[in-house]
């Protein structure tokens, strides 16, 4: 009952084979700059040993075929044959508006998922040349792709329509789509699990902060909005991207300020969120060290963070009607109690007790809320390679 699930890049490929007995990790690797100078695979096993290559590796399917060898080796492998590995899971990025659960690939699947590619062209064609290049090394071995959109199928339309041209939606399909969809789907699962309640009876707000950061509204186990859009740039300020900022923006820096197109998006993309108004990092951990030693921007930085997360959770607790946990997530989520303490603020008045001794955990699933809190706040460590696992498995059992 092994199944091992793939994440491409345009020049990386992330992996992990996890045991769905005991839904344990046997190991986990990464291998880099693919088609470059450099290219390596690092494995790791489930007691943190490394086991690196480094060789050429001209392609996708270079790099698979190494993953697999890997795996198999006589002396660091862990299985002794591909026949194992009972299903790949992939993680796909989008799954346009076809998709909103995870599906077994075929051809038809492939198809629609290259349609996608304008929709996310950092992530889909590199998560379809991963796919083919396994379908080519395992072609008896069952491929899953799940989608990081598919928990966000269940959005009604005033949430993911935006206020353009309708024809714009139409034509074009520009429309709220959502990203993180499995961790945010993994995390409220396990949050219901550890309240000891049915998903269905519960209002979750799922917040997943990491480079990337998105907040979702979970009412009755469905999706009923998130703070990312069209694109993963939407929502919150993160690491490097905006979030969300007045669309007129963009046409003033073409206009006035020389930038082109291609400038623009790597403006917002790439040198903006944190560390643009910081100027010091993305790394969270760099802004809450400066911030500490008393960088000004620093603490503007996470003010900004903290005070755009809070209107988004009170915005999805008023459309919710109310919520019973909020939960946090992700490196920054699971990690940073002061950015959870400061997210919570203002939520008094609604019976949120934050627990300052609890909120110190890192890292592990646990109530930070007091006892007689009557809304409850949680870290629940998420894993998407898990979820991904699990879809893979019901799909082809
Ligand atoms: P992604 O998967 O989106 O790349 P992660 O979920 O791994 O991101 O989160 C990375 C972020 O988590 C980094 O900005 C890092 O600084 C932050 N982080 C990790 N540990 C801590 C910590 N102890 N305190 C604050 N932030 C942390």
């Amino acid at each position: 009952m092994k199944t091992l699930i793939i994440n491409c890049g345009s020049s990386s490929l992330k992996y992990k084979l996890i045991n769905m007995v005991d839904e344990k990790d046997i190991v986990s690797g990464l291998v880099e700059r693919i088609g470059l100078d450099g290219a390596k695979l690092v494995q790791k096993n489930e007691i943190g040993e490394k086991h690196i290559i480094e060789k050429e590796i001209k392609n996708h399917k270079d790099a698979v075929e190494l993953v697999l060898n890997t795996l198999t080796d006589i002396k660091v492998g862990v299985i002794k044959s591909m026949d194992e590995i009972i299903a790949v899971g992939h993680r796909v990025v989008h799954g346009g508006e076809k998709y909103s659960s995870s599906i077994i690939i075929d051809e038809e699947v492939i198809e629609y998922l290259n349609e996608c590619s304008k929709l996310a062209p950092l992530h889909n064609p590199a998560n379809i040349t991963g796919i083919k290049a396994c379908q080519s090394l395992m072609p008896n071995t069952k491929m899953v792709a799940v989608f990081d959109t598919a928990f966000h199928g269940t959005l009604p339309e005033k949430a993911y329509i935006y206020a353009i041209d309708y024809n714009l939606y139409k034509n074009h399909k520009i429309r709220k789509y959502g990203f993180h969809g499995t961790s945010h789907k993994y995390v409220a699962h396990k949050v219901s699990e550890a309240m000891g309640k049915d998903i269905k009876d519960l209002k979750i707000i799922s917040c997943h902060l990491g480079n990337g950061a998105s907040i979702s509204a979970i009412k009755g186990g469905e999706c009923i909005d998130t703070t990312m859009g069209f694109t993963p740039l939407a929502g919150v300020p993160m690491g490097t991207r905006s979030g969300n900022i007045d669309p007129s923006i963009i046409p003033f820096l073409v206009e006035n300020c020389g930038y082109s197109i291609e400038e623009v998006s790597e403006a917002l993309n790439k040198k903006s969120g944190v560390l643009g108004i910081s100027g010091v990092s993305s790394d969270f951990r760099d802004i809450e060290n400066a911030a500490l030693k008393g960088d000004k921007r620093a603490q503007l930085a996470l003010d900004i963070f903290h005070y755009r997360i809070r209107a988004e959770i009170g915005s999805f607790i008023v459309n919710m009607g109310g919520v019973d946990v909020i939960l946090f997530t992700a490196g920054v989520g699971e990690n940073s109690p002061e950015t959870r303490e400061e997210c919570l603020k203002g939520l008094e008045f609604l019976g949120l007790k934050l627990d300052k001794e609890k909120n110190k955990v890192r890292g592990k699933l646990s109530e930070i809320s007091k006892e007689d809190s009557i809304v409850k706040a949680y870290v629940v460590p998420t894993n998407e390679e898990l979820m991904i696992a699990k879809e893979t498995l019901a799909l082809v059992k």
